[in-house]
Protein backbone atom coordinates (compact mmCIF):
# COMPACT_ATOMS: atom_id res chain seq x y z
CA UNK A 1 0.00 0.00 0.00
CA UNK A 2 1.02 3.57 -0.83
CA UNK A 3 -0.10 5.98 1.87
CA UNK A 4 2.49 8.67 1.09
CA UNK A 5 2.60 12.19 -0.42
CA UNK A 6 5.02 13.37 -3.06
CA UNK A 7 5.84 17.04 -3.10
CA UNK A 8 8.24 19.21 -5.36
CA UNK A 9 11.24 20.65 -3.57
CA UNK A 10 10.68 23.88 -3.79
CA UNK A 11 14.17 24.73 -4.93
CA UNK A 12 15.36 21.80 -6.95
CA UNK A 13 12.06 20.70 -8.14
CA UNK A 14 12.90 16.77 -7.49
CA UNK A 15 10.20 14.68 -6.18
CA UNK A 16 10.14 13.76 -2.30
CA UNK A 17 7.98 12.04 0.22
CA UNK A 18 6.64 13.57 2.96
CA UNK A 19 8.68 11.55 5.33
CA UNK A 20 11.88 14.15 4.48
CA UNK A 21 11.96 16.54 7.83
CA UNK A 22 13.34 19.43 5.44
CA UNK A 23 9.75 19.78 3.78
CA UNK A 24 8.91 21.58 1.71
CA UNK A 25 12.70 20.92 0.57
CA UNK A 26 14.82 17.48 -0.15
CA UNK A 27 17.36 18.56 2.10
CA UNK A 28 18.91 20.87 4.14
CA UNK A 29 20.84 21.77 1.38
CA UNK A 30 17.73 23.17 -0.45
CA UNK A 31 16.40 24.43 2.35
CA UNK A 32 19.82 27.13 3.01
CA UNK A 33 19.59 27.72 -0.75
CA UNK A 34 16.23 29.08 -0.67
CA UNK A 35 16.76 30.93 2.83
CA UNK A 36 19.42 32.54 1.44
CA UNK A 37 17.38 33.63 -2.07
CA UNK A 38 14.91 35.29 0.93
CA UNK A 39 17.92 36.78 2.49
CA UNK A 40 19.54 38.01 -1.54
CA UNK A 41 15.52 39.22 -1.96
CA UNK A 42 15.73 37.31 -5.10
CA UNK A 43 12.86 35.21 -4.76
CA UNK A 44 10.45 36.73 -7.50
CA UNK A 45 11.14 34.85 -10.05
CA UNK A 46 10.61 31.07 -9.12
CA UNK A 47 11.16 29.40 -12.65
CA UNK A 48 14.87 30.44 -13.06
CA UNK A 49 15.85 29.29 -10.22
CA UNK A 50 18.05 26.61 -11.06
CA UNK A 51 19.45 25.43 -14.34
CA UNK A 52 20.25 22.03 -14.43
CA UNK A 53 23.12 21.27 -16.37
ZN1 LIG B 1 15.81 19.95 -3.38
Amino acid sequence: MKNYKVYICVTCKNKNNNQNEFYPFCSKKCRDIDLSKWLNEEYAIEDNIIEQK
